[in-house]
Order: structure tokens, then C-alpha cells, then sequence
């Protein structure tokens, strides 16, 4: 059977590139409910000052910063050897393919932080531009085609994952022959309920988390380890089992 990697990737990918984790148990929403606001999409439409404050926090966002890790390097050097890689994510960050795994092959279940989306016409710019005219005094930009409400192409509270990117990851779920779940707690559906999907499908299933989940019975394998160091040596096993199969 040809091999197909899915790796479901959570905030635990990103902390070694100074993201921080802000559902974590130390996170930013758990210190300071209010923060939850800028990021809740009721609040976030309703609210100018809110939407102010929002593009703020953006502006100052680590994640703009932030290059790869080794975590990173290492899916992306696997999909180089040839290997069937797809990559679930629940970061906004981009940094996957900021180290160089195509587009194509990742799956942003909870959006994009580098994009910007109209609300009202969907048209489609970046981040940066946005910032740029924050910069330069317009506190809370609108659409420059319709005037429409700008906000991240991130999934934010209140709102429903895409069901077109739910439903392919899905079907990544099915159709794996390994399944890594890497840096997430495996506290938030729908993503992680793919983890019993890939399982149910006969999957190879492993998690790599500092912290217990709610699958690890279910897993083959449980890796305590680093993820920065524990990502790259899993991978580099599956590259040397990859090359034996195929002679
Ligand atoms: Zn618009």
C-alpha cells in the first residue's frame, strides 16, 4: 500500500518559533477574558473599538516574526523524499509553508492570520497591506472594493470551520496510512475527531504532545519528547521505512 503521512499539527509546532499557545492553560484567553472579545466574532462585527483593538493585537502578533523550526523543516524535508505528506493545521501562522511545503498540501482548519478577507465581498488581500494602513492612520481599514468590515481570514469564535477544508481533511483522515498528531491537546472538535477517524480506517496513529490527550489509548505510539527533536527523528524513520519499500 502506497504510504500517505497526515499529520494533524496543533500550537505546540509554533512555540519553538515564539508563538505562543493562547488556548493553553497559561494562554492569553484564560488571563485576560476580555482579550477573547477581539477575536469573537459577534463582538468583533458589532464594534468598532473592538476591531481597533483587534488589528492592534495583530500588529504586535509574534507570529509576524516568526521563521520555521526544525518541527517545520522536517515535515517539509519528508514531502521532498518523495512521500505522500498532507498537513492538517490548527495554526494561523503560515509557517508550514513558510518552510517550504506547497500550498497544496496544507490544510488550514482554523485559516490564515497572513491573509485578509472582506465580510461583505470576500475579496482577498494581505495582512501586511492591512497593517501598512493602520500604520498610516486608519485605525480600523475598510475594504477598498465595497467598504465592507475587514477582518484575518482566521476562524474566529463564533464562527463554523470551512466545511470544504473540514471535509477534505476528512478525507485525508480515511485515506492515511500514518497518522501524527503533533503539538495538540486534542481538546478541540472537530479537529480532533480525526484522530478517531484515521484510527477507525486502520491508520498507524501517533501522538507527540508534552501533555496526556483524550486519544492516547488509541495511539500506537505516545512521544513525550520535544516536538523539536521528536518530529525530525519520527520522520526521518518513516523516510528510511519509505526507501526499503521501495527498494
Ligand atoms: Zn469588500
Amino acid at each position: 500500500m502506497k504510504q500517505l503521512v497526515a499529520i494533524l499539527s496543533g500550537a505546540g509546532v509554533s512555540t519553538d518559533s515564539g508563538i505562543p499557545d493562547y488556548r493553553g492553560p497559561a494562554g492569553l484567553w484564560q488571563r485576560d477574558p476580555d482579550a477573547q472579545k477581539l477575536v469573537t466574532y459577534d463582538y468583533y462585527m458589532a464594534d468598532p473599538d473592538i476591531r481597533r483593538r483587534s488589528w492592534l493585537m495583530r500588529g504586535e502578533h509574534p507570529a509576524w516574526r516568526a521563521r520555521p523550526n526544525p518541527a517545520h523543516t522536517a515535515v517539509t524535508a519528508l514531502a521532498a523524499t518523495g512521500t505522500a505528506v498532507r498537513v492538517i493545521t490548527q495554526n494561523v501562522d503560515g509557517l508550514h509553508q513558510l518552510a517550504g511545503l506547497p500550498d497544496r498540501k496544507v490544510l488550514e482548519l482554523h485559516g490564515n492570520a497572513r491573509t485578509v478577507l472582506c465580510t461583505s465581498c470576500d475579496d482577498r488581500t494581505t495582512t501586511e497591506q492591512a497593517l501598512d494602513r493602520i500604520a498610516a492612520g486608519e485605525p480600523d481599514p475598510a475594504c477598498l472594493r465595497c467598504g465592507g468590515i475587514l477582518k484575518t481570514a482566521t476562524v474566529m469564535f463564533g464562527q463554523a470551520l470551512d466545511s470544504e477544508v473540514l471535509g477534505h481533511a476528512r478525507a485525508i483522515a480515511q485515506a492515511c496510512t500514518v497518522f501524527i498528531a503533533v503539538g495538540t491537546s486534542l481538546q478541540v472538535q472537530p479537529a480532533a475527531s480525526l484522530v478517531g477517524v484515521a484510527a477507525d480506517h486502520g491508520a498507524r496513529l501517533i501522538i507527540i504532545n508534552a501533555e496526556p490527550t483524550p486519544y492516547d489509548d488509541l495511539a500506537d505510539e505516545v512521544i513525550r519528547e520535544p516536538i523539536g527533536t521528536a518530529l525530525p527523528t519520527l520522520l526521518a524513520t518513516l523516510t528510511a521505512t519509505t526507501a526499503e519499500h521501495s527498494g
